[in-house]
């Protein structure tokens, strides 16, 4: 008896041949090109949605249709972070090695839960973060894991830096019993992550002290440990110090070293987060911004920040990974091994399922290699030096933090008759000017607040932008 023709979903290769090779065409025309592609989306909210049929497909459609609508109704609402104008939040890459360590994983399709079900995926993981580690001058005995993001990575530390507290949390929990209130320490420039992890982990609000930064935004110590000393005599348990290297407004650099001093005296959880200034520490030179850091309990660098591999690749490296797994390990009885000298990177979070982002970091370190990594970053932070010189000089321009990395942080200005900074009218030409500079399409600056301060932000970090890129502001704030 002859069996009826499987249902399958693609009985032939021939269609995903022919699409991809022409994809891959689209992708390199693409970035040939990208110089000419307007930086930032132009549509308004709805038009991309709008464009959509109420349903999906019944009988499906062929990858022309779709590669003809993904040009005409998906593109124009891309904002291009792959663009070398890209100047806004935190500049990124995905570098073409990059992206072809994407389609591979997306091709193998793994889940690497446990090492056996995927052994490569795990072993990778460890070879790739031992590379990273010591291309970041970081100790040996830093254990580290891939996720997907530095919020999530935040959340996991200060989840074990709860349960390293002798409060037996992870057993008793946090509810129908007294406790005393913990507390996370950051700074006011510290991301929000931090503050989203102390809700998530039932720390609330109340449970993060924002610890003043001085003038030049850099935490101070000396309210820290004024902040802990009221703490303990009020009878509060500090829990964590979260102290940041390259802050997200202005790039600030914490005092790493006074700080990771404070925590020993303590025995406070230490946890760094260097998401966007890690990477720039494959530079040596630059090492010096992260003094101290061998004394973290656990950091946190994004790749997927300024290492040239795409969203999403976030790094988390402890040295208590004992106490990660004493927080988050739990196995049910259809993950048990018996490979006990294998790695199941499920212990060590709160996700089940993992993808294979170690793939795309392999690619990426091996086919750009360090040192053209190294220049890379280097020419950034120059360029963020020569910038902020430029911008320094001119009378109608105010730096309002000083330029860390490639960062930098500006107000156009406008004064009174008196010749003093008028703020109203500094903002308003402020604004005209990033509003006028973003419609251009040539770049996408994006703005803060420092102390009430409006604030223009650059920071340069894509592999594909060029001095003449940035340059381009510098037209922006002459006209
Ligand atoms: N930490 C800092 C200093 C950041 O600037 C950011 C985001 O820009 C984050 C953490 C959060 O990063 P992610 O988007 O990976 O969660």
């Amino acid at each position: 008896m002859t069996s009826p023709p499987a249902p399958l979903l693609d009985p032939s290769s021939d269609d995903f041949r022919q699409a991809g090779h022409r994809l891959i065409d689209w992708i390199a025309d693409h970035f040939e090109r990208i110089d000419e592609t307007p930086v930032m989306a132009r549509v308004e909210p709805g038009d991309v949605a709008r464009q959509f049929r109420p349903a999906a497909s019944e009988e499906g459609r062929s990858y022309d249709s779709l590669i003809r609508e993904f040009e005409t109704a998906i593109l124009p609402g891309v904002t291009h972070w792959n663009h070398p104008g890209f100047f806004a939040y935190f500049s990124v890459t995905g570098s073409k090695a990059g992206i072809l360590g994407e389609l591979l994983s997306a091709a193998l399709n793994i889940n690497g839960m446990i090492w056996k079900s995927c052994p490569a995926a795990t072993e990778l993981e460890t070879v790739v973060l031992a590379w990273l580690r010591k291309a970041l001058g970081l100790p040996d005995d830093l254990f580290g894991i891939i996720n997907d993001t530095a919020s999530i990575n935040t959340f996991l530390a200060l989840a074990a830096a709860r349960e390293s507290l002798a409060l037996d949390i992870r057993g008793q929990g946090t509810t129908g019993r007294t406790l005393p209130l913990l507390k996370i320490y950051c700074s006011e420039q510290a991301h929000s992550s931090v503050e989203k992890s102390a809700l998530a982990l039932g720390l609330g609000s109340r449970g993060v002290t924002l610890i003043p930064a001085g003038e030049t935004f850099e935490m101070s110590t000396e309210a820290l440990a004024e902040a802990i000393a009221t703490d303990r005599a009020e009878g509060h348990l500090p829990c964590a110090i979260v102290a940041t290297i390259g802050t997200t407004a202005t790039s600030s650099i914490d005092p790493l070293e006074e700080i990771a001093d404070i925590a020993r005296k303590e025995g406070i959880w230490l946890h760094v987060d260097a998401a966007y200034a890690g990477s720039a520490m494959i530079c040596p030179e630059l090492r010096s911004l992260w003094k101290g850091v061998e004394h973290a309990d656990s950091i946190v660098v994004n790749p997927h920040k300024w290492l040239f591999t795409p969203i999403d690749c976030s790094v988390l490296l402890t040295r208590k990974p004992e106490i990660l797994a004493k927080t988050f390990s739990l196995v049910p009885d259809y993950l048990k091994t018996t490979d006990s000298a294998a790695v199941n990177y499920m212990d060590y979070g709160l996700q089940l399922g993992r993808r294979f982002r170690a793939l795309k970091l392999w690619m990426v370190m091996e086919y750009y290699g360090l040192e053209r990594m190294r220049s890379v970053i280097r020419a950034h932070v120059e360029w963020g030096g020569r910038l902020a010189a430029l911008l320094g000089a001119r009378p109608d321009v105010e730096l309002l933090a000083p330029q860390v990395l490639s960062v930098v942080v500006f107000r156009k200005i406008v004064r009174d008759r008196l010749g003093k900074i008028d703020d109203e009218a500094s903002e308003m030409a402020s604004i005209e000017l990033v509003e006028r500079a973003n419609a251009s399409g040539a770049v996408f600056l994006s703005t803060t607040r420092l102390r009430g301060v409006f604030a223009i932000r650059v920071a340069i970090g894509n592999g594909m932008t060029e001095w003449r890129h940035v340059e381009r502001i510098l037209d922006f704030v002459e006209e």
